[in-house]
């Protein structure tokens, strides 16, 4: 089989996870920065560096078969693609943002107004959702400047931080749409053997993420509550320890109830916890 194309962005906020990710999934590649194509050695992948508005087109048009784009570009471009998996990185907000000054109350109040963006098409689509008539003034870059250069009365642009409308004298007005980074596939390629291998791999390292490996101590007399606490990814191991009566249990656990979790643990009589990150989980 001749090998599948990959498109990701080739400098910006997507490249370097981008890139770990697929480290991350085994695969062995040189990220030249200079050049558009690099193979990988171990998988039969090739991977192109691309700005990142080009890569729906690309995947759409099957220049590449798969692509990491953030979701706010593919809304943008409207292609017709087939999102395969988010990838929980690159996660950032497209806002409408106003002057600090700015005397709008809700968003109806946009009627009649002049919003720049550089997504003409999401806001298009999010205005006439919301029956608004407004002008759209579509700019490239330095959407932030337009209000106060007297070009619009809001912008709309994407937004993680919020540093940077609030070191233009802007603050947030209404969210438009959430985006993080995602992998989407030209219609059918999910079919190939090749890409379910590779979505497996990402799914594994996906999974690795979102769990911490456990080891702890405990009283062989307090282990039922720590091993009530603890729906492992199956059931907690637990090995005797040289100390009499004293017993190591090993295990996983969310990321996201984490600290909930390690609390209850130290209460329940947990002692020398050691938490250490996972590299993969395969299912
Ligand atoms: P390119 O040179 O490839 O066209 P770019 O300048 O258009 O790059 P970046 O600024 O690198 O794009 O952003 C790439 C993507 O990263 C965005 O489309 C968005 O999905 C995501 N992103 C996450 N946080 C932010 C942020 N604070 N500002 C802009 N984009 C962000
Ligand atoms: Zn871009």
């Amino acid at each position: 089989m001749s090998s599948l194309k990959i498109a990701i962005q080739k400098s910006g906020r997507l490249n370097e996870k981008s890139v770990e990710l697929l480290k991350n999934c085994g695969l062995t590649f040189e990220n030249y920065k200079s050049s558009l194509i690099s193979s990988v050695s171990n998988f039969p992948l090739e991977i192109l560096f691309l700005r990142d508005d080009d890569i729906p087109e690309y995947v759409q048009d099957g220049i590449a078969d798969l692509g990491i784009v953030g979701e706010n570009v593919i809304s943008e471009t409207g292609v017709n693609v087939h999102f395969l998996q988010r990838l929980g990185f690159g996660k950032c907000t497209l806002k409408i943002a106003i002057p600090n000054e700015s005397e709008l109350v809700q968003i109806n109040d946009l009627e009649g107004r002049a919003i720049a963006t550089s997504y003409p098409n999401i806001l298009k689509k999010y205005l006439s959702d919301n029956q608004i008539n407004a002008t759209i003034r579509t700019i490239s870059g330095s959407v932030e400047i337009s209000p106060g250069l007297g070009l619009s009365d809001a912008i709309c642009d994407i937004v993680s931080t919020g540093g940077t409308l609030k070191s233009n004298g802007l603050k947030p007005f209404a969210d438009v749409m959430s985006s993080e980074a995602i992998l989407i596939g030209k219609n059918g390629i999910e079919e190939e053997e090749a890409v379910k291998e590779l979505m497996q791999r990402i799914q594994s390292v996906l999974k690795a993420k979102e769990t911490k490996y456990v080891v702890l101590n405990v009283k062989r007399e307090n282990l039922q509550i720590i091993v009530d606490l603890l729906p492992g990814v199956k059931s907690p191991t637990v090995v005797p320890l040289a100390e009499e009566g004293w017993v190591a249990v090993h295990t996983a656990i969310q990321e996201r109830d984490f600290w909930e979790k390690i609390n209850k643990l130290k209460a329940a009589g947990a002692q020398g916890i050691v938490v250490m990150p996972i590299e993969k989980i395969i299912m």
